[in-house]
């Protein structure tokens, strides 16, 4: 029941935790965003200032988490994390920001969907450090201004474009993280088997790393289910021949892809000629959210030229129909 979920949680907590890289050193790949970051660390820290306000794009699971904690951790300073549904009154907010230490960063997760009443308070905090705050009711409501320490908040979404432009225009530092490359995320996979205490042969890591869709999160989370298999069938040991194994067991393609990449590009082929059918469409056929098909599963699809989009919506291209075995129109 409830208790051992609970538990279950704290113990992924725990290995989220210890496989997280803790410096800007330590963290593999997203070059130019970690040499720009380098610099404003570096420069806040000599003027002895709060770092400015940083956000940061891209699809889940590219670290945008963890460089918020490695910003906390290389400026020396405690880091606050929450995430915009969760902060549902100005209230909320004005007790989190009030609470900082100076120089403290808050981590805001997907800060596009804070409610607008609450990102209008947000606004002063950030550019003057302060709250404008509404006491009282009716004729005797009146403004009252608090002061704040110097913060820096960090802000993560998964498109730019779904920031309101106020509030993009608020932070001094945008950086957008990139899909990993497969040799960057081979190095994660090294490097999460060995926190883990597992072994790990490089053509494993390769393959594991070729199969997470540019991807750390997924890299990470193979590597644990590959590890299981190694365990139970095998020595222990993850070498090539478990890991392919495993992963046809886990229905992960040469490329990454899942099942519900697969019923994603066979709808439009089937249902739509290879589209361009809209997204709606695509969503409500495969009974996935329209989100989680434009957040999760269609920026890869982008990326490698499986997908298209045109004005009257998303198409598959030829290399989908070679890649599926399936015979084109
Ligand atoms: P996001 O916040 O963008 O969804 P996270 O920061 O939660 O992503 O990262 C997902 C997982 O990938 C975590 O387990 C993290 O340890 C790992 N990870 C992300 N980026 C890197 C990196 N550059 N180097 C090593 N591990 C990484």
């Amino acid at each position: 029941g409830r208790m051992v979920s609970q538990e279950a949680d704290v113990y992924e907590e725990q290995i989220e935790t210890s496989i997280r890289p803790q410096s800007l050193e330590d963290y593999i790949g997203q070059s130019k965003a970690k040499e720009n970051l380098k610099i404003f660390i570096e420069a806040a820290k000599q003027r002895n200032e709060a770092l400015d306000h940083v956000l940061l794009y891209g699809p889940p699971g590219l670290g945008k988490t963890t460089l918020s904690m490695i910003i906390a951790h290389e400026m020396g300073v405690n880091i606050r994390t929450t995430s915009g549904p969760a902060i549902e009154r100005p209230g909320d907010l004005a007790a989190i920001l009030t609470a900082l230490e100076p120089g403290d960063v808050l981590f805001i997760d997907e800060i596009h969907r804070l409610p607008r009443t609450v990102e209008e308070v947000l606004y002063p905090a950030m550019e003057d450090f302060c709250l404008d705050i509404v006491v009282g009711k009716g004729e005797t409501a009146h403004s009252m201004r608090i002061d704040l320490p110097p913060f820096t908040l960090v802000g993560a979404t998964t498109r730019a474009g779904y920031l309101s432009p106020p509030l993009r225009d608020r932070f001094g530092v945008i950086l957008r993280l990139q899909f990993y490359e497969v040799d960057e995320l081979a190095a994660i996979v090294t490097r999460t088997a060995a926190v883990l205490n597992t072994s790990i042969g490089n053509e494993a890591s390769f393959e594991i790393a070729s199969r997470s869709r540019g991807t750390p999160r997924i890299a990470n989370r193979l590597l644990r289910r590959i590890r299981d298999f190694a365990q139970v069938v095998g020595t222990g040991d993850i070498q090539l021949e478990v890991t392919r194994q495993a992963l046809e067991q886990l229905q992960v393609d040469e490329k990454g892809l899942d099942h519900i990449d697969h019923q994603l590009l066979t709808s439009i082929i089937h249902k739509f000629n290879g589209g361009p059918v809209g997204l709606d469409t695509i969503a409500a056929t495969i009974g996935e959210e329209r989100h989680t098909i434009e957040d999760v599963y269609e920026p890869y699809l982008l990326q490698i030229g499986f997908l298209q989009r045109t004005p009257r919506g998303r198409m598959v291209t030829p290399l989908v129909y070679e890649h599926l075995n399936i015979k084109g129109v």
